[in-house]
């Protein structure tokens, strides 16, 4: 059983210690100590990284065999070894788990929005809320959260028995363990856990959110804590100078109001295009009208079109508003398309027959039944020339 270290000193930078076992894992091989600084990965926070001897660790995690520290070179049993932590990137695993603690218990506490997942990732690590908060509440507990980072409250860590730990209010699967490892800040929250935490809140110095998504009915909310969130006020500081040079303004101030101005046009572009479209669709469908040949009790249309984006639009206002079949070839850019349809009801043809037929010798994306068929195959002049002729045999 490996002591670990962290559990009572997460400040502990290099310890010595006796490699028990080191066996080959693979390519790699897995080394166990009687104690070890290196804290192994779960609870939504990374395997630490550092090195045994000068043996780079590649991964540290628990299993049913110990707690296994990985590296790519093995080391003799029995021996005496110096621990070395990469502490820069501990401390910042400090930072984003610690700042975890604060923003879960302040949108519990506060905003009733409890925590129901937390991962730390390299880039933005996130929490997932079980309710969606408004943009209001949003900068509110943001504010809240930097608030209780400012006041430096004090971080303590105890071991409770179970016995010991009834009445503190913990969840039941604390309870699983025989000694209780609890988290506590002061007059905010207790939270049994096995992470590494810093002395106080104000070592995780600030909070920024970069984003929101909703993620399977849980809010997820994409934050950054610490050096991170110091790094990031000067990515969001660039961004915003490009926005401002973009639309050509001195101030962050102006900025909403060229994007509202610039919604409105595309609002504007966007209603005038569906007129356009309409309009296209219209002269398009006349001119398939056109085309038709009589055949009694409906019109037969069949039209060998190029470069035609909106025929399947025309083709569909032709059959729905006259009685009609249309049986069109489209050659648009490499591809070739067959696209067929008859006016629901009748039954003179099978215009997924003909789609199969053809697509037996030019296999390509595409179906349909007796009244709608469609098939998109490679461009080349035979298969227009099947399709044509298969056509023809229909009038
Ligand atoms: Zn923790």
């Amino acid at each position: 059983m490996t002591e670990k270290l962290y559990d009572r000193d997460a400040y502990l930078r290099e310890c010595d210690a006796v490699v028990t076992k080191c066996e080959k894992d693979g390519e790699n091989y897995k080394i166990y100590l009687d104690k070890t600084i290196f804290f192994a990965r779960g609870g939504g926070q990374l395997a630490d990284m550092g090195t045994i001897d000068g043996v780079e660790i590649i991964d540290v995690y628990e299993d049913k065999t110990g707690h296994v520290h990985l590296a790519n070179a093995p080391i003799d049993e029995g021996k005496t070894v110096k621990c070395q932590l990469d502490w820069d990137f501990r401390f910042d695993q400090m930072q984003q788990h610690m700042g975890q603690h604060i923003f879960s218990a302040v949108a519990e506490t506060e905003f009733n929005a409890k925590t129901v997942a937390a991962r730390i990732e390299h880039g933005t690590s996130h929490v997932e809320l079980d309710r969606k908060l408004t943009n209001e509440e949003m900068f509110a507990l943001n504010k809240r959260v930097n608030e209780v980072i400012a006041e430096n409250r004090p971080i303590f860590i105890n071991f409770y028995t179970k016995d010991e730990a009834q009445g503190l209010g913990l969840p039941a699967k604390a309870f699983t363990h025989e000694i209780i490892r609890v988290v506590t800040i002061e007059n905010l929250d207790v939270n049994p856990c096995g992470g590494t935490h810093p002395h106080t809140t104000g070592e995780v110095e600030k909070c920024v959110i970069t984003g929101t998504k909703d993620v399977r009915g849980v809010w997820r909310i994409y934050y950054k804590f610490g050096n991170r969130a110091k790094e990031n006020r000067f990515e969001v500081f660039e961004h915003l100078l490009a926005v401002q040079d973009f639309f050509g303004v001195q101030d962050k101030t102006e900025v909403m109001p060229e994007l509202t101005k610039l919604k409105e046009k595309y609002d504007k572009a966007f209603v005038d295009l569906q007129h356009l479209k309409a309009e296209l669709c219209e002269a398009d469908c006349k001119n398939l009208l056109a085309m038709g040949e009589d055949k009694g009790d409906h019109k037969l249309i069949i039209a060998h079109l190029e470069e035609k984006n909106l025929i399947k639009a025309a083709i569909d206002k032709a059959v729905l508003e006259n009685q009609c079949a249309v049986m069109v070839t489209n050659k648009s850019g490499e591809t070739l398309n067959l696209i067929m349809a008859m006016t629901k009801g009748m039954k003179n043809y099978n215009m997924g027959a003909v789609v199969r037929e053809f697509m037996a010798s030019f296999p390509g994306k595409g179906g349909g039944g007796p009244a709608v068929a469609q098939c998109t195959v490679p461009y080349s002049d035979e298969a227009l020339a099947l399709a044509k002729e298969l056509i023809e045999k229909q009038r």
